[in-house]
Protein backbone atom coordinates (compact mmCIF):
# COMPACT_ATOMS: atom_id res chain seq x y z
CA UNK A 1 0.00 0.00 0.00
CA UNK A 2 2.97 2.54 0.43
CA UNK A 3 4.11 1.39 -2.62
CA UNK A 4 1.34 2.62 -4.31
CA UNK A 5 1.50 5.93 -2.24
CA UNK A 6 4.56 6.51 -3.58
CA UNK A 7 3.40 6.86 -6.77
CA UNK A 8 1.09 9.38 -6.01
CA UNK A 9 3.03 11.54 -3.19
CA UNK A 10 6.83 11.29 -4.55
CA UNK A 11 5.17 12.85 -8.31
CA UNK A 12 3.32 15.63 -6.37
CA UNK A 13 6.86 16.69 -4.55
CA UNK A 14 8.53 16.72 -7.53
CA UNK A 15 6.03 18.93 -9.33
CA UNK A 16 5.42 21.27 -6.52
CA UNK A 17 9.47 21.23 -5.70
CA UNK A 18 10.17 22.01 -9.51
CA UNK A 19 7.36 23.14 -11.27
CA UNK A 20 5.51 25.32 -8.74
CA UNK A 21 4.02 28.11 -10.89
CA UNK A 22 2.22 24.77 -13.37
CA UNK A 23 2.33 22.34 -10.40
CA UNK A 24 -0.94 21.03 -11.62
CA UNK A 25 -0.08 20.46 -14.93
CA UNK A 26 3.22 19.16 -14.03
CA UNK A 27 1.32 16.70 -11.31
CA UNK A 28 -0.87 15.31 -13.93
CA UNK A 29 1.86 14.64 -16.56
CA UNK A 30 4.08 12.95 -13.94
CA UNK A 31 0.21 11.26 -13.27
CA UNK A 32 -0.29 10.29 -16.81
CA UNK A 33 3.70 8.49 -17.00
CA UNK A 34 1.51 5.26 -14.64
CA UNK A 35 -0.23 4.54 -17.62
CA UNK A 36 3.43 2.63 -18.10
CA UNK A 37 1.77 0.11 -15.77
CA UNK A 38 -0.34 -0.78 -18.95
CA UNK A 39 1.78 -3.35 -19.72
CA UNK A 40 0.86 -5.44 -16.98
CA UNK A 41 -2.37 -6.38 -18.75
CA UNK A 42 -0.08 -8.20 -20.51
CA UNK A 43 1.31 -10.44 -17.74
CA UNK A 44 -0.31 -13.76 -15.98
CA UNK A 45 -1.63 -12.73 -13.42
CA UNK A 46 -1.96 -8.91 -13.99
CA UNK A 47 -1.08 -8.48 -10.27
CA UNK A 48 1.14 -10.47 -8.54
CA UNK A 49 2.67 -8.50 -5.25
CA UNK A 50 5.58 -11.05 -4.87
CA UNK A 51 6.71 -10.13 -8.69
CA UNK A 52 9.01 -7.81 -9.52
CA UNK A 53 8.15 -5.88 -11.91
CA UNK A 54 11.45 -4.39 -13.39
CA UNK A 55 12.90 -6.77 -16.45
CA UNK A 56 9.68 -8.23 -16.29
CA UNK A 57 7.17 -6.64 -18.08
CA UNK A 58 7.65 -5.09 -21.32
CA UNK A 59 7.95 -1.59 -20.41
CA UNK A 60 9.91 -1.81 -17.48
CA UNK A 61 12.57 -3.37 -19.64
CA UNK A 62 16.23 -2.64 -18.63
CA UNK A 63 16.93 -1.05 -22.54
CA UNK A 64 13.15 1.00 -22.04
CA UNK A 65 14.54 1.89 -18.46
CA UNK A 66 17.70 3.57 -20.29
CA UNK A 67 15.70 5.46 -23.21
CA UNK A 68 13.67 6.75 -20.29
CA UNK A 69 17.26 7.90 -18.59
CA UNK A 70 18.25 9.16 -21.95
CA UNK A 71 15.12 11.30 -22.56
CA UNK A 72 15.66 13.35 -19.41
CA UNK A 73 18.22 15.29 -21.94
CA UNK A 74 15.65 16.07 -24.15
CA UNK A 75 14.13 18.96 -22.96
CA UNK A 76 10.45 18.45 -24.82
CA UNK A 77 10.24 15.17 -23.37
CA UNK A 78 11.86 15.78 -19.63
CA UNK A 79 8.93 15.83 -17.40
CA UNK A 80 7.54 12.48 -19.11
CA UNK A 81 10.55 10.86 -18.61
CA UNK A 82 10.96 12.05 -15.35
CA UNK A 83 7.63 10.65 -14.20
CA UNK A 84 9.26 7.27 -15.98
CA UNK A 85 12.25 7.13 -13.82
CA UNK A 86 10.74 7.92 -11.38
CA UNK A 87 7.87 4.90 -12.04
CA UNK A 88 10.80 2.72 -12.49
CA UNK A 89 13.29 3.74 -9.38
CA UNK A 90 9.69 2.64 -6.85
CA UNK A 91 9.08 -0.01 -8.64
CA UNK A 92 12.94 -1.21 -8.58
CA UNK A 93 12.95 -0.02 -4.84
CA UNK A 94 9.53 -2.14 -4.26
CA UNK A 95 11.54 -5.59 -5.37
CA UNK A 96 14.02 -4.96 -2.80
CA UNK A 97 12.72 -3.23 0.33
CA UNK A 98 8.93 -4.05 0.51
CA UNK A 99 7.17 -1.04 2.17
ZN1 LIG B 1 5.38 -0.04 -12.84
Amino acid sequence: MTHILLHFLIPLLLAKGFYSKNWQKAYMILMATMLVDLDHLLATPIYDAARCSIGFHPLHQELMIGIYVLALTYKPLRLIALGLCVHMLLDWQDCYFKI
